[in-house]
């Protein structure tokens, strides 16, 4: 790189930080700079619906890095400024402070926001989203002193936030139109299992229904009317002190947008294999980013830690010059739920045919799926060991026989370890 070099990074998640921390680490020494919206240092998102809700007042943000981080790699990070224009033509970005920053390569980290519900009443005081720390701790605390709870949608978000409320001794109503939780991201074991799991926990189940409005009463002390019920779209009223909807996220590509940038059908900002925009000197990463993966044989948009932080590797390794080919990680994922922790390796392709390994009974199990007798996915509850193991073997490109995989006298660990480590 030229010694005239400036990166410029927008959005400080798992990937902006990331891909800052690649490029020092991989020897750039030009300038560098990090735009965070959040006016926070960068915190890890996964927590907010996990063990910081169950924690209750007493949960902190974990930091993506040390506070001293950012000084010590000479970043010239700036919190609470965000990037409000992009100018590709002079390679330029304006900012929320009014400085023009010239870059030479930008990297948009923007990540996604909460899809908003659309129904009346979503704005009073009690109706919560998961995004950011802030709403976190906000629902948190509104959990303090509650009795009810109400969870809008059964996605990753809702079913962790469902399983913290429980842990606080909050009653838990969940309303979705699906007919079952996690319909599209897990097997249909894998999602009957969850069910049952929060059932036991005493989570009730609304399945089949969606929300038509929620109702207030009262007002809290800035004066908003404050959420004492949801109406259900079969004409049910479910009391609530608080909710939360979780009805997934859309990607912040509003900023590549009205700058020209091409976007996916996805919504997401459209990248080749290399992570580049339809203008080559800008990178798009992590949630925000559309690109075509080989997993999936097209192009998709992936919300996970590891998408971001290996996207932002490889990002970090294309503008050092290092040629690093097409990228081709291994999608994975995990989520937490009470005391069920579930593990995804690769991509789930529609319904397709499944073999099950362990004991769903037991709670300990994995779910092998695979596509035209192809190994696809994997699915791990309670089993760490499979889930490393389907991590080696899926990016190794390698398969496994159904009847292998659900053998419990086959040894998974030996075979995948028979394939070259890609973890
Ligand atoms: C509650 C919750 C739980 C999750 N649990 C898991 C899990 O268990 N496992 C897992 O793998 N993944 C999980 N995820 C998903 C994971 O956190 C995301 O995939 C990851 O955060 C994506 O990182 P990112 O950097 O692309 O985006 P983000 O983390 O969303 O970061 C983007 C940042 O850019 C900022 N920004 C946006 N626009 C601008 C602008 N114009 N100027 C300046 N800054 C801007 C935003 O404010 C934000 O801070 C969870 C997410 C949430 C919300």
């Amino acid at each position: 790189m030229g010694s005239d070099e400036h990166v410029v990074v927008v959005g400080a998640g798992h990937a902006g930080v990331q891909l800052v921390d690649s490029l020092r680490a991989g020897g750039y020494e030009g300038p560098l700079t990090l735009l965070s919206r959040e006016a926070c240092l960068p915190y890890q998102r996964p927590p907010l619906s996990k063990d910081f809700i169950a924690a209750g007042s007493a949960a902190e943000p974990l930091l993506l890095r040390g506070a001293s981080f950012f000084d010590d790699a000479g970043v010239d990070a700036r919190w609470g400024v965000s990037a409000e224009c992009l100018l590709p033509s002079s390679r330029e970005v304006l900012t929320s402070t009014g400085e023009r920053l010239a870059y030479t390569s930008l990297v948009l980290a923007t990540g996604a926001e909460s899809r908003p519900l659309r129904v009346p009443g979503e704005d009073l005081a009690g109706v919560f989203r998961l995004r950011t720390l802030d709403d976190a701790r906000a629902a948190s605390a509104a959990l303090e002193g509650a009795r009810r709870a109400v969870v809008v949608g059964a996605g990753f978000t809702g079913l962790e936030f469902a399983a913290g409320a429980r842990a606080r001794g909050v009653d838990v109503t969940l309303v979705s139109p699906t007919a079952r939780p996690l319909r599209r991201a897990v097997s249909r074991t894998v999602s009957m299992f969850l069910t049952e799991r929060h059932a036991l926990d005493r989570v009730r189940f609304e399945l089949g229904d969606g929300v038509a409005a929620f109702f207030g009463t009262g007002s809290d002390d800035g004066g908003r009317r404050r959420v004492s019920a949801v109406a259900t779209t079969s004409g049910r009223e479910i009391p609530a002190d608080l909710v939360v909807v979780g009805v997934g996220v859309r990607p912040a590509s509003g900023l590549a947008a009205a700058a020209g940038l091409e976007l996916a059908d996805d919504g997401g900002i459209a990248v080749d294999g290399n992570l580049r925009a339809s203008d080559p000197a800008i990178s798009a990463i992590g949630d925000c980013a559309s690109f075509p993966s080989v997993h999936a044989g097209r192009r998709v948009r992936l919300e996970s830690v590891q998408n971001a932080t290996d996207q932002a590797r490889h990002a970090a390794a294309v503008i050092l010059g290092k040629d690093p080919g097409p990228y081709r990680e291994l999608p994975w994922f995990w989520s937490h739920q009470g005391a069920t922790k579930v593990q995804i390796a690769g991509l789930r392709r529609g319904d397709a045919s499944t073999a099950v390994r362990g004991d769903v009974a037991a709670g300990r199990f994995s779910v092998f799926t695979y596509d035209d007798g192809e190994l696809v996915c994997v699915e791990s509850v309670n089993s760490p060991a499979d889930h490393l193991a389907a991590r080696r073997l899926l990016g190794a490109g390698r398969s496994l026989a159904p009847a292998d995989a659900g053998d419990p006298a086959f040894d998974l660990k030996a075979y995948s370890r028979a394939a070259p480590a890609a973890v």
